[in-house]
């Protein structure tokens, strides 16, 4: 399996000349755009990878659905329900026209930035630093990995220019969804997407997932099964931002992407998947990382539909 994935990692490469860094986080412009690595992580404990898989990055947009199962646990589906949707928008994900225009104005679902600020804003906890270090302590039990840590230079970049999702939070604020400081909210949501990890651990997340929220490895059920299925749906209906239909159709699992060009996969019963390649699409999607997912599907019959 390994030499295949190399192979296949070697056929998806090209395919990130077509796209490009994301560069409205200044820290991550200085990503190399032609890195492109894979794990998987199946759920029997065997692990497979193929090119620069070590490599760290940061989870961007996959740490929603990590945020997510956290406040899920906190405080049940109800209250996360009553304030954010459960719909997929068709918008990017740094959208804020379908707040102004949908009654009541609540965030489609929690995979958009606006969603995601919302569940952010609900980690309980009675500082933001009691939120952060629940939020990193459950990260860690998911990766099995002690160390993991956010990276801070990442952090800082995207709070001192995170000026559409400071509109997106007082608007919402406005309307009643969220209602604490909006600048110790950007501090914490900053972090949150900060959190860095490779595909090796990427996958061993994905894995969880695979299995319903229960551990692999240890057999521990770390995300409770009803959860689990909630943040899979999600995945399967929004995780690739309005691009997550095209996904269905052609790769037809449940996945998350960041526009660090980190994709998390969960194929059910079977292994969780860690992919990086930086160059996006326009829709901020991994490109090559789109393609090499691809392939997999196709050669490994991935598809649940
Ligand atoms: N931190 C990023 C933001 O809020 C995450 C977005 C993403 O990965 N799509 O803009």
């Amino acid at each position: 399996m390994t030499e295949e994935l190399t192979k296949m990692v070697a056929e998806a490469r090209p395919y990130a000349e077509r796209g490009k860094v994301a560069d409205y986080i200044p820290a991550l412009q200085k990503s190399n755009a032609s890195d492109l690595s894979v794990s998987i992580f199946n759920v029997n404990g065997h692990d497979y990878h193929a090119g620069d898989y070590l490599k760290k990055f940061t989870l961007q947009s996959i740490s929603k659905v990590i945020a997510l199962a956290l406040v899920l646990m906190d405080s049940g589906p109800e209250k996360v329900f009553a304030k954010v949707g459960m719909e997929p928008t068709g918008d990017s994900f740094n959208s804020i026209a379908k707040l102004e225009t949908m009654k009541p104005s609540k965030p489609l679902n929690p995979m958009i930035n606006a969603g995601a600020l919302t569940v952010t804003e609900m980690i309980k906890g009675n500082s933001s630093t009691e939120k952060w270090t629940r939020l990193i302590e459950f990260t860690a039990k998911l990766t099995n990995d002690e160390t993991v840590t956010y990276n801070a230079s990442v952090a800082q970049s995207e709070f001192d220019t995170a000026f559409l999702n400071r509109s997106l939070c007082y608007f919402l604020k406005q309307h009643g969804i969220i209602t604490g400081d909006v600048e110790e909210l950007m501090d914490l949501y900053t972090k949150q997407c900060a959190i860095e990890m490779n595909c090796s651990e990427l996958a061993r997340i994905g894995a969880v997932f695979a299995m319903d929220g229960c551990d692999p490895l240890t057999g521990k059920q770390t995300i409770p099964k009803d959860i689990a299925r909630i943040c899979k749906t999600y995945m399967v209906t929004c995780g690739m931002y309005n691009a997550s239909g095209e996904f269905a159709m052609k790769v037809g699992i449940p996945a998350k992407s960041g526009v660090s060009g980190g994709i998390m996969g969960a194929v059910p019963n079977r292994c969780g998947i860690g992919i990086f390649g930086p160059a996006l699409d326009h829709k901020g999607n991994s490109i090559a990382g789109l393609k090499l997912l691809e392939m997999m599907s196709n050669r490994y019959g991935f598809s649940i539909f």
